[in-house]
């Protein structure tokens, strides 16, 4: 980012969820959903934040949006810290960070015309001033996501389901954003539906310089869409860094683990399939040292005392992991 101040960027951001009062015998006890989380996102930039449901990667995109307030730690947008301000001075800033969620079906209102679901957000923030500039508007953004201009005076269940994740992300686009968030964004579609929507958002990343926080627990779709990674187990960043040095060289074991799921273009070429055993642990009574070691095939004994903190292992990748300095390893 040559130094330049990151549109987005959180540092040591915990989220904590208190226990439903059902279970009174741990009152004291919270979910540790997000717990000491820091990323920079720059202008035009593309980071992806990858790891199984319920690593907490969803929770860091709702506290960016404001939806969620954070335990602890910041928000900063263009450098201003917003975790911290009143919802009336929150509310512009929405403007500039939009979110893509995954089921465009449930998040598009199916009683509104593609006319109308485009037209609110535009109204919100006074972004046309005639009807005119409103359909102008409009038409721009059904072209932006490649959908034909009739398409305004249809309803969702008209369309299939790539066809309404366009929608969503004109929805997006409508406030003239610079930084959009791609919650499993393109999970629940088929193969090649998938391939054109991820297209479709660098285009309009390359097209409107957008800054993007792709959130998925699929590495494979985010390997030509990425310009970093960040992968998250059980609330932290086990290990971060640019594509290029991820996908050729993963080091966290965790990573690997994801990293051998993704197909290989090349029939001739196998990755060593690596099926992590056991249940992600419970957010509530984590591990103790690395959270990863009851399912780390590599664990040994400090791993069970000591959490690792995240360290360099190259120009551009960190990883918090202990397996360098195993004894004889
Ligand atoms: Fe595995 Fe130990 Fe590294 Fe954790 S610190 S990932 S348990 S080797």
């Amino acid at each position: 980012m040559s130094g330049a101040v990151p549109v987005i960027e959180v540092r040591e951001l915990k989220k904590y969820f208190p226990l439903p009062r059902r279970y009174p015998a741990q009152a004291a006890a919270r979910v540790h959903a997000v717990d000491g989380v820091s990323f920079a996102i720059g202008r035009g930039e593309t980071l992806s934040l990858v790891g199984e449901s319920g690593c907490g990667k969803s929770t860091v995109g709702r506290t960016i949006l404001g939806l969620t307030r954070p335990t602890a730690g910041e928000v900063r947008l263009d450098g201003v810290r917003i975790d911290n301000l009143p919802a009336g001075r929150l509310r512009p800033l929405r403007r500039r960070m939009q979110v893509v969620f995954q089921d465009p079906f449930s998040s598009l209102n199916p009683r509104l015309s593609v006319r109308e679901i485009l037209a609110e957000p535009i109204a919100n923030f006074t972004l046309a001033r005639t009807r005119g500039e409103l359909a102008e508007r409009i038409a721009g953004l059904l072209e932006k996501v490649r959908l034909p201009a009739d398409a305004a005076g249809r309803f969702p269940h008209e369309f299939s389901g790539g066809q309404r994740q366009r929608i969503g992300i004109a929805r997006a686009l409508a406030t003239e954003p610079e930084v959009i968030i791609c919650d499993e964004a393109v999970s629940a579609l088929d193969v090649s539906v998938k391939a054109q929507i991820v297209n479709l958002l660098s285009d309009l990343q390359d097209e409107l310089g957008l800054s993007l926080l792709f959130i998925t627990h699929d590495l494979a779709i985010v390997e030509h869409l990425t310009h970093r990674v960040a992968v998250m187990y059980l609330g932290r960043i086990v290990e971060a860094a640019d594509r290029r040095s991820l996908f050729a060289r993963a080091w966290h074991p965790y990573t690997q683990a994801l990293l051998s799921a993704v197909p290989v273009p090349d029939p001739a070429a196998r990755r060593r399939r690596t099926i992590l055993k056991g249940d992600v642990p419970s957010p509530v009574n984590l591990p103790t040292g690395c959270r990863f070691h009851t399912r780390c095939p590599h664990a040994f004994a400090r791993c069970r005392s000591e959490e690792p903190e995240l360290r360099p292992v190259g120009d551009a990748q960190w990883v918090a992991c202990h397996l360098d300095a195993r004894p004889g390893g």
